[in-house]
């Protein structure tokens, strides 16, 4: 066994030396444990060789690289005195609370998060009652604490309701500049967990803990802006201010077109598969989502450049006779992976246990990219003389033409829109492994090395790290449904097998009637659950290949169909067998009993 970080193969496991450096933007905190006080310093990690191996240098990398363009825009716009451009993050974080004790009694909730067996409960989340109900008592002295401890670390912890799962939940800081929000967001995390222990409780952060039932998310709003100019997504009360706004929408646009495969390829993991496109989260198909009157006005734009261009004189029609646009522009919209809420935009995509340093470090970069090419035909334009406002209509005319593609305001979870979307071209990535390989491509390479946010290297090594931790998570999961399935499941079924037909044949001999329905089916059931685990253990002795994405491929073609198989015999089993010789805590009592 060998003691490593993964790295990608960054750093060799006989290279133990690496840099630390602190991060003077990321306060100093202190925290509390059983031995005292530890004085906790937020700091960069650095191999040997000078790369990145953290989540920290990244951010801290596109925040810059973003920066530096935003400036640029900026000064087209006549803004002489501007504070460092940042982006902003708030995540609003989901997650599941279960009794302690039922947590100990699953095994697969403790090594893998998420339960791999579990027949349904008579009742779900139908009601909305959860949803809609009170905090349970239990639960608000925990979410209190939970606050408390937060606020000792200096996070901000505002919003705290039920989600629409039963034993849901949610809880949202107040935004921060990004870097910090993702250190926070680890923290808050961290500290979810510890305070529900305290209780009694479990936190289950995993993207679906529960089949059937919502899964979790992490929904991160985001917005750019600096102490002078303010939130930059903002629409303003002038046309000059709303030309701004509607060029660093544009840029987004154009960015979330360009790189959809990356936002993809940066939420992706075996956890979030199972919650991606399951009528309950946003789809795998990255779009955005505009509003009805943000709509209105790029659908202007693009109609008022070709109309306005004939008559001189009135070329800026679709800048400078816009709409006065209002605070918070048309309703909102569940279904959108990427939407815009009125000063801000919201990626829903993300999973609950995942850190927002791979989401927004891909934000900041594709914003950048876009800034950047918007800027540079801008700057050209206003030095052949052209009027700014003239160049400005006739970049946002032809983003909007080329990138409106990826606009789409409708029903995210219909069948309908999963047709139109190949139609506009839009990847429609199902699973991890469908997507990484999104990281791997020589628009991503370039994208991240041109602005200096990883390089080829770095990339390289966190496209090898998710692959192999996908692949790793499955194999532990096939491996954890085995056992279950052989050593606890299997079991209580041919007990109950074993009682029926003793009780059966004692009928028998005392000539009283038997019905033996239920042994039938309980024999039928064991049948195919020893046939799904005798497939199940031939996957586990085979394996993909040499390569990482080939051990991937192995697991979402050939162990996750397997294990599969060995679920659906057993829970079928779950609602034959006897309640008290049934061994796992069931969905009803993990739910509902808190
Ligand atoms: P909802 O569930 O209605 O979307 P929440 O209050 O649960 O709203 O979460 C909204 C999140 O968005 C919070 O973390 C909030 O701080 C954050 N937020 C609000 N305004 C901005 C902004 N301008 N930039 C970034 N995040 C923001
Ligand atoms: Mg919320």
């Amino acid at each position: 066994m060998r003691l490593r970080f993964p790295n990608g193969g960054l750093r060799g496991t006989f290279e133990a030396r690496g840099y630390t450096g602190w991060d003077v933007t990321s306060p100093a905190y202190i925290l509390e444990n059983p031995n005292g006080n530890t004085l906790c310093i937020p700091t960069v990690f650095i191999s040997w060789t000078g790369e990145a191996l953290d989540k920290k240098t990244p951010i801290l990398r596109s925040q810059q690289a973003m920066n530096a363009q935003a400036q640029r825009l900026l000064k087209l716009f006549g803004h002489t005195d501007v504070d460092t451009v940042v982006s902003y993050a708030g995540a609003e974080q989901e997650y599941f609370l279960i009794d302690r004790n039922f947590y100990f009694a699953r095994p697969d909730l403790m090594s893998t998060g998420r339960t791999l067996f579990g027949a349904p409960s008579p009742k779900g989340q139908e009601f909305d009652d959860h949803y809609f109900g009170a905090i349970p008592e239990r639960v608000l002295a925990f979410m209190i604490d939970a606050d408390r401890e937060l606020f000792k670390q200096g996070i901000p912890a505002k919003t705290r309701h039920n989600e629409v799962a039963p034993g849901q939940f949610e809880i949202a800081p107040v935004f921060e500049k990004a870097n910090l929000a993702t250190d926070h967001q680890q923290l808050l995390m961290v500290t979810l967990r510890r305070v529900a222990e305290k209780h009694g409780m479990e936190c289950l952060l995993h993207e679906k803990p529960f089949a059937g039932i919502n899964g979790s998310g992490k929904h991160v709003n985001f917005s750019i802006g600096n102490g002078t100019q303010g939130n930059l997504l903002n629409p303003g009360d002038t046309p000059h201010e709303n030309a701004q706004f509607l060029v660093f929408c544009a840029a987004i646009i154009r960015g979330v077109h360009r790189y959809g495969g990356i936002l993809r390829a940066v939420v992706a993991s075996s956890r979030n598969d199972h919650r991606l496109g399951a009528n309950e989260a946003p789809p795998a198909i990255i779009s955005i989502f505009l509003g009805e009157q943000l709509m209105d006005v790029f659908d202007q734009i693009a109609k008022g450049g070709a109309t306005a261009s004939k008559e001189s004189g009135t070329l800026t029609i679709g800048v400078d006779t816009l709409p006065d646009l209002k605070a918070d522009p048309g309703d909102r919209n569940r279904t959108s992976p990427f939407a815009f809420t009125g000063n801000r935009f919201e990626f829903r995509a993300p999973g609950s246990s995942q850190s927002i340093s791979g989401p927004m470090v891909a934000i900041n970069t594709i914003i950048a990219e876009s800034l950047d090419f918007i800027a540079t035909e801008l700057e050209a334009a206003t030095d052949a003389g052209t009027d700014l406002n003239v160049a400005i209509q006739k970049v946002l005319e032809a983003i909007i033409s080329e990138h409106g593609s990826v606009v789409f305001n409708g029903d995210g979870y219909s069948d309908d829109w999963q047709v139109e979307a190949e139609a506009r071209g839009l990847l429609n990535l199902r699973t991890t492994v469908d997507a990484l390989p999104q990281l791997d491509t020589p628009e991503a390479k370039a994208l991240f090395s041109k602005y200096g946010v990883l390089s080829e290297r770095e990339l390289a090594s966190r496209y090898e790290v998710y692959l192999e931790q996908y692949a790793l998570s499955v194999t532990v999961e096939a491996r954890q449904t085995l056992e279950i399935a052989q050593t606890v499941i299997l079991p209580a079924a041919l007990r109950y097998q074993q009682e029926l037909a003793v009780g059966a044949a004692a009928l028998a001999q005392l000539s009283l009637p038997t019905n033996n329905t239920v042994l039938e089916s309980v024999t039928s059931e064991i049948g195919a659950l020893t046939a799904a685990i005798d497939v199940l253990g031939a996957a586990l002795s085979g394996h993909g290949g040499d390569s990482t994405i080939d051990e991937a491929r192995y697991g979402v073609e050939t162990l996750i169909p397997a294990m599969t198989a060995v679920r659906t015999a057993a829970d079928a089993l779950e609602r034959l067998v006897a309640d008290d010789l049934w061994p796992l805590p069931t969905y009803q009592e993990m739910l509902f009993i808190l």
